[in-house]
């Protein structure tokens, strides 16, 4: 063998280790993204085999390449800021969409999963964390948005939950005190304005260095990378 064939072999291997003692922490409501961004197929392969079949990337060409490279039976979820002009090209295949930040997005989604004939599954992005550098919805600026826009009329995007990052700190209790209050938003949401939407059921939170605490706050979804795959090389 030579070494490089070694060297995937090893890597293989730890992947599916990674993978499975991730899956054995999460109960089973709550569903893994295994997010391969800036990882080679090698890598989604290692995982596939072990039968991971839901991934998560966050951006739009590598994402396209990957797709149009690995099995077809992957779902792909989108968790990364996604812009306007970059949603025809995932409309036709992406599984689920995360980081819907704007009713301008949501309304783009719409109408290109409209020339697909599909209804893409979408999560609301709101903004938890104390740092003020990422995307997202406030509390306030969702409400407005469900109260004022004519998102009932999008009929090709299904509105499914939540998503959300917890400030990067290792304050536990202010990484639970976040997951907590996205918690108790999506049950506002859910009562005010999804009560009779069966597909308004997820909370989409927790990553590599805080996913058990999201768990412990009621996460239906987790979007775990390097714990998986080891440190992104950008
Ligand atoms: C990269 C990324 C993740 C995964 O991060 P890890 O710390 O590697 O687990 C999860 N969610 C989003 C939105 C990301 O961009």
């Amino acid at each position: 063998m030579q070494t490089n064939d070694k060297q995937t072999l090893i890597k293989t291997m730890d992947i599916q280790s990674n993978l499975n003692e991730v899956r054995t922490q999460l109960p089973p409501q709550v569903r893994l993204v295994a997010v391969s961004k800036f990882h080679p197929n090698e890598a989604i392969l290692a995982a596939y085999e072990a039968g991971q079949r839901i991934f998560g990337e966050s951006k739009e060409q590598e994402l396209s390449k990957k797709q149009a490279s690995l099995p077809a039976d992957i779902q792909w979820h989108f968790i990364g800021h996604l812009q306007t002009n970059k949603v025809k090209y995932i409309a036709p295949y992406i599984a689920m969409i995360h980081a819907v930040d704007t009713y301008k997005l949501l309304a783009e989604i719409d109408k290109q999963a409209a020339k697909c004939n599909r209804v893409i599954p979408c999560l609301l992005e709101i903004h938890i964390a104390e740092e003020d550098s990422k995307y997202g919805f406030s509390f306030q600026e969702c409400r407005e948005m469900l109260d004022t826009e004519p998102w009932r009329e999008l009929t090709h995007v299904a509105i499914s939950g939540v998503m959300g990052m917890a400030t990067n700190t290792d304050d536990q209790a202010e990484i639970t005190k976040e997951f907590e209050s996205l918690h108790r938003f999506f049950t506002e949401l859910k009562d005010t304005y999804f009560a009779h939407d069966d597909r308004f059921k997820e909370i989409s939170m927790g990553m590599s260095h805080d996913y058990l605490l999201a768990v412990k706050a009621g996460s239906t979804m987790v979007r775990v990378g390097s714990k998986i795959f080891g440190e992104r090389v950008y």
